[in-house]
């Protein structure tokens, strides 16, 4: 899987610090949703104070995962999951995940549906066989999709329908980026960037106390290559949904991972979709659902929003298009970013 950002060079001293002097610290905190990594940098001046924060960020990374991971047989989703039908409890935690998706599920009028779960499966196993999955299957996983089938409680999530299963690989990464950016800051840690393949949180200054850089890579470029797009965050949060993250090609079509919720098929709409927002759990999920909407659509949802910026990034004949929302472009490196392209919202 290809990392969605690449991280701008910067002064880096790893762990062999004992004086007074600020110096940037990074660590890699175990892997989660399978093979990501959450990537701490954190500025602070000794070693002693960059492990207590590095060691409150996992503690975070392996609690939350345990809790909200489909492919972990005893984490409270797979029991939510293996109970449709009936109600479970559930912890805090994934209580307020759910009722975040189905918020944003509301908000974009089901383009996000963490009820995707059964198609999701379906085509995953498609990926794995190279071939479209049975249209019969298909249609019954389609009718147990429906988000408006989930009742929440205060510790308790239930599924109306049996053979209902959630899948929140679209927002649970951005919740645990959260937790890690809050994990570090209650031990004191106040300029930070936590990142897992593409969705983070910037907390505070860089290493030049400057606003973090974050570069977004091109959905159609070789490894890492950059989209000549830099982000400048402090306090914010980003997140990138791509076609380009998982997907397969069946005869000659490229299937992405994310599905439409209305028809169960892979998302055509867009390439890309990057936003950037308060929190990382809403970042991560209006991203995924932006992947759904019409591009249009979905960059006039994020400009009805407040503290909420979006570019959607299309491709029609092998040409990249750019539709950002009307404060998006003040967030990046550089007015320059700004493309003349007529299909960008005009400069303010
Ligand atoms: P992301 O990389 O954040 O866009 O999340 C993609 C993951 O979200 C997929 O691998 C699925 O687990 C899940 N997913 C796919 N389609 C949707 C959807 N329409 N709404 C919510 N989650 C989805
Ligand atoms: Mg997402």
């Amino acid at each position: 899987m290809k990392r969605a950002r690449w991280l701008l060079p910067a002064l880096i001293v790893v762990g062999a610090c004992n004086a007074a002097a600020p110096a940037l610290y990074r660590y890699y905190l175990p892997a989660m949703l399978g093979p990501i990594a959450v990537e701490v940098q954190m500025i602070t001046t000794t070693d002693a104070r960059a492990r207590r924060a590095v060691q409150a960020g996992s503690a975070e990374v392996s609690q939350i995962n345990n809790l909200l991971s489909r492919y972990i047989e005893t984490s409270e989703v797979s029991r939510i999951n293996r109970k449709s039908g009936s109600e479970t409890h559930a912890s805090a935690q994934t209580v307020k995940v759910v009722r975040r998706a189905i918020e944003i599920a509301r908000l974009t009028d089901g383009a996000f549906d963490i009820t995707v779960g059964p198609a999701v499966d379906l085509w995953r196993d498609a990926r794995r066989a190279g071939e479209l999955p049975d249209p019969e299957e298909l249609e019954q996983a389609r009718g147990r999709v429906g988000y408006q089938q989930i009742t929440v409680g205060d510790n308790s999530v239930t599924l109306e329908k049996p053979g209902m299963s959630i899948d929140l690989g679209g927002i649970a990464k951005g919740y645990i980026v959260d937790r890690v950016a809050r994990a570090l800051r209650d031990t004191g840690i106040e300029d930070a960037l936590v990142d897992a393949g593409g969705d983070g949180y910037a907390m505070g200054l860089n290493a030049q106390a400057e606003p973090w850089r974050i570069g977004l890579e091109h959905p159609r470029g070789e490894g890492r290559s950059p989209l000549d797009i830099v982000l400048r965050l402090s306090d914010r949060a980003y997140a990138t949904s791509g076609d380009y993250r998982q997907y397969t090609e069946i005869d000659g079509e490229r299937y992405s991972h994310i599905i439409d919720p209305r028809t169960g098929r892979p998302a055509r709409e867009a390439a890309s979709a990057t936003v950037v927002a308060p929190d990382c759990m809403t970042a991560d999920a209006l991203a995924t659902a932006l992947l759904v909407m019409p591009p249009e659509a979905g960059v006039e949802l994020v400009d009805s929003l407040e503290d909420i910026e979006c570019l959607v990034i299309t491709i029609r004949d092998d040409e990249l298009h750019k539709i950002a929302s009307s404060g998006f472009y003040d967030l990046t490196d550089d007015a320059r970013d700004r493309p003349a392209d007529t299909d960008d919202h005009p400069p303010e």
